[in-house]
């Protein structure tokens, strides 16, 4: 067969920068979207779709292993450097073997084969909606829109090993297989993509006309797109290279924090998932390139660190006259890293807390004896934040009896040391030692409780 391939690649209306990358070195393709705040993400998509240049030639058995190794590579360049912790990306690549396609899979870009005219994904989204479609918890319809819907179960750059899906779909004549970005297929129908690539007989054009759309659909993300045609003959023709590696990419990303700094990152990062990503529409790359440059260029290329498009010029986002009013606030990306930095917050928080819980003492009821807590008696979502140090031998009914101490105890008697607390029980005990005399000499049984039970086990939670 003979394969024609147009190749495109765009920056977008809503973002910065183009972090995704692709290579279109035949007989393989591949498209990265890269996360990751400050360029890590640019990083992470352009070193994934470098070391996936380096397959070796003749070996399609070789891709999914290759996609391991860029998995390692981005792993060991984040360890190398703090602004590049928790950098990924995506992962969609095809290896031509004549007419056998191989592809090795990672991440929410995808493949899709345009086959009697009809378009059918090859491959599937490592989505957390994607997992519920799966279990049954919400419909692919429902999973359309879902706010989680960008949030990634896999992604190259997170942990090794990493887990690599492998197809191979052989090709007929008169096929077409589109390999696109997130950018694309958010902010375009499947209906819409289809009768592109049925209309459209120039894969380039096909490919231009696709990231014009997903632009007039909003552009809310970066767009890549990669369409082959198979058709009779032999050999290639078409797009080659792809996107340059950023020219010292790390120098860029442990650059001292801007004006923007400060931990913009992470409020970014934070913000994408919940749909709040919507940054005002900007312009291209200020120094964006020139012609296509060559995929698995060495690092030390001197070009800037422009993305993009093989088209330069030609790459100006489209006439505002197409721009949609209100451009749907499809989520954006970097999930992966959002929930790092989510998780690094709160695992800051929970030692914040600790640390604080440490120094709060009180007096309360534990399985029906008063007892010595370190903590507040508080519970937060099941999680006691509090913990027993003293277990007395003071019935928690027999406590309760002695006037003032049964809302204290049962709210739990706050102290700010140890000593202070300890304070408080000896106070307690001698309250109790009172009331005990008081009875001895009335010469009665000792008072009932008015409610014995009450405290059993209830722990020091506030009385129901
Ligand atoms: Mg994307």
């Amino acid at each position: 067969v003979r394969v024609r391939v147009g190749a495109s690649t765009d920056v977008g209306r809503a973002r910065e920068r183009n972090e995704d990358s692709y290579l279109a070195q035949p007989p393989l393709y591949a498209v990265a979207d890269g996360m990751g705040g400050h360029r890590a993400g640019n990083v992470a998509s352009s070193l994934a779709v470098q070391v996936m240049s380096r397959i070796a030639s003749g070996g399609w058995q070789m891709l999914a292993e290759q996609v391991r190794q860029a998995n390692h590579a981005i792993l060991e360049r984040a360890r190398g450097d703090r602004s590049l912790q928790g950098m990924g990306t995506t992962m969609t690549a095809t290896y031509l073997d004549g007419n056998e396609v191989h592809l090795a899979q990672v991440g929410d870009s995808r493949a899709y084969l345009l086959r009697d005219g009809e378009l059918r994904p090859i491959t599937t989204d490592h989505t957390l909606v994607h997992e519920m479609v799966e279990r049954g918890q919400i419909t692919a319809a429902e999973a359309e829109h879902h706010p989680q819907r960008s949030i990634l179960t896999r992604a190259l750059g997170v942990e090794e090993p990493v887990d690599v899906d492998e197809f191979t779909v052989e090709a007929r004549e008169g096929d077409r297989i589109l390999l696109c970005s997130d950018g694309l297929h958010s902010m375009v129908s499947d209906e819409d993509i289809e009768r592109v690539l049925l209309d459209v007989p120039d894969p380039q054009q096909a490919a231009d006309r696709l990231v014009e759309m997903a632009n007039q659909a909003g552009g809310m993300d970066n767009i890549t797109v990669i369409v082959m045609e198979f058709e009779p003959g032999e050999g290639f023709e078409g797009a080659t290279g792809g996107t340059a590696p950023p020219a010292d990419a790390t120098a860029d990303a442990t650059a001292p924090e801007n004006a923007a700094g400060g931990r913009s990152d992470i409020t970014a990062a934070m913000q994408i998932p919940q749909g709040l990503s919507a940054t005002p529409p900007a312009p291209d790359m200020p120094s964006s390139g020139n012609g296509a440059t060559g995929a698995g260029a060495p690092a030390e290329a001197p070009a800037a660190p422009a993305m993009p498009d093989r088209r330069g010029a030609e790459a100006a986002p489209p006439s505002p006259r197409h721009a949609e009013p209100a451009p749907r606030r499809r989520g954006g990306r970097r999930a992966i890293v959002a929930v790092v930095v989510v998780v690094a917050v709160l695992a800051a928080a929970f030692v914040g807390l600790r640390l604080y819980l440490d120094t709060r003492w009180f007096v309360g009821e534990q399985g029906g004896r008063v007892a010595l807590f370190r903590g507040v008696p508080t519970t937060i979502l099941g999680q006691n934040l509090f913990g027993v140090v003293d277990l007395t031998n003071i019935a928690a009914a027999r406590a309760e009896a002695a006037p003032g101490w049964k809302a204290r105890l049962r709210d739990g008697a706050t102290a700010g040391s140890e000593q202070e607390a300890r304070m408080i029980l000896a106070s307690l005990r001698a309250d109790l030692a009172a009331l005990q005399k008081q009875r001895n000499h009335q010469g009665g049984p000792p008072a009932p409780s008015p409610s014995p039970k009450a405290s059993g086990g209830s722990g020091a939670s506030p009385s129901p």
